[in-house]
């Protein structure tokens, strides 16, 4: 008989995003005119840079004549882009990556997932609040899991684990919270990974929101950070790729742990060269024009709410923010949203037992719904 995987049987039923699917369908079904404006589920809404098209079209042509066809690539990806990434993510912070450190892949929610292949029996370390595929990946592989609460009480910095553990995930600028820590403060984390030859998973993902100067890039800016630290990065909230699929990971050679490239036959050539084209004149300019566009929403939601007596953290490096909750209560909160004001939002609960009390709105929307929203509350 097939055995399986006894640790999957661990996972919570009810993921988050399908429970707040499970209560907008309730909603709607009984009020089908309801104007819903969606500010719950991370995923951007603006077209992908005319630049990326372009080059997209371009791959494409070039896949139908023989001289320029390409099959299986690289597993670590093209040259073309690792070159990019080296010069403009890391040379302009002021940090040094070779090509042979980047791994090109098709999400960064698969990179760090997959990473887990390489761990053995770790304890590892989360915020709490956190991004839930962290936990649920290492629950699948049955490690134990320590919470670090990061609220408003330590101000969003997360607090140096008791017990000493052995992989720590840091996402900053965060989901859900969209706060960041300084140089300083990420340094703490650093100092700690090397002192207890800890491993450092750093989820870059909204780098390109970024835009206060203490705020580092990189966790490669930090002294040491290359013997101890992976980083993660994606093009899906920098340009628009959540459906066109493409990252990368950053794995030095200081570091002592390496991966493999055996489950893994590359991200498709027209995907990189898409990804390539984010780099260009033209392409770096529409990424701008793209994150400032969120950037603008984000800062319209964070001052509506503020003007209307709320709390409100992020925002200002991130397209998340979150607010508390008048009453503590981040379902019923969220519920009132729904119900009331017809705002989809995503309750601060579901992100970990620290998020309760809060709640998370996402700027990933016209500007026109944005405000309207902030109108209604
Ligand atoms: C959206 C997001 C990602 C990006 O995931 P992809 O698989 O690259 O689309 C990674 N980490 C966090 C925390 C995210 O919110």
């Amino acid at each position: 008989m097939v055995q399986i995987n006894d640790n999957f049987t661990k996972l919570s039923d009810s993921y988050l995003f399908t429970e707040i699917a499970r209560r907008l369908k309730a909603y709607t079904a009984s009020n089908p005119d309801a104007p819903i404006i969606r500010m719950g589920i991370g995923d951007v809404t603006l077209p992908l840079p005319d630049a990326c098209i372009k080059a997209m079209h371009k791959a494409v042509d070039e896949m139908s004549q023989k001289d320029t066809f390409r099959g299986y690539g690289p597993e670590q990806g093209y040259e073309f882009l690792q070159d990019k990434i080296r010069q403009f993510d890391f040379k302009s912070h002021g940090v040094d990556i070779n090509n042979d450190e980047i791994f090109i892949s098709d999400g960064a929610k698969s990179d760090t997932g997959n990473i887990t292949d390489i761990l053995g029996n770790n304890v590892i370390a989360v915020t709490d609040p956190v991004y839930p595929v962290y936990v649920d990946t290492n629950v699948m592989s049955g490690r134990n899991i320590v919470r670090m609460p990061t609220t408003k009480s330590n101000d969003f910095v997360p607090e140096l684990p008791k017990e000493k553990v052995d992989v720590i995930y840091l996402c900053y600028p965060n989901n859900p919270t969209g706060t960041t820590l300084t140089k300083e403060q990420l340094k703490v984390f650093v100092d700690y990974a090397i002192r207890n030859k800890s491993l450092i998973l750093f989820d870059a993902a909204y780098e390109a929101f970024i835009t206060e100067s203490n705020v580092p890039h990189s966790i490669y800016e930090i002294d040491g950070a290359k013997q101890v630290a992976i980083e993660f990065r994606s093009y899906s909230k920098t340009a628009g790729f959540t459906g066109t699929r493409c990252s990368y990971t950053v794995v030095p050679k200081e570091c002592r742990y390496r991966r493999q490239c055996t489950k893994f036959n590359g991200t498709p050539y027209i995907i990189q060269r898409a990804a390539e084209a984010t780099y260009s004149e033209e392409g770096q300019l529409q990424v701008r024009q793209l994150i400032d566009y969120y950037l603008l929403n984000a800062k319209i939601i964070r001052e509506s709410l503020s003007a209307k007596g709320f709390e409100v953290f992020g925002g200002i490096n991130s397209p998340y923010i979150w607010l508390k909750t008048p009453d503590g209560d981040s379902w019923a909160f969220f519920d009132y949203l729904l119900k009331e004001k017809n705002i989809v939002s995503t309750p601060g609960a579901g992100f970990g037992a620290s998020g309760e009390g809060y709640l998370r709105l996402t700027a990933f929307n016209t500007k026109e719904k944005t405000i309207e929203a902030m109108d209604r509350i």
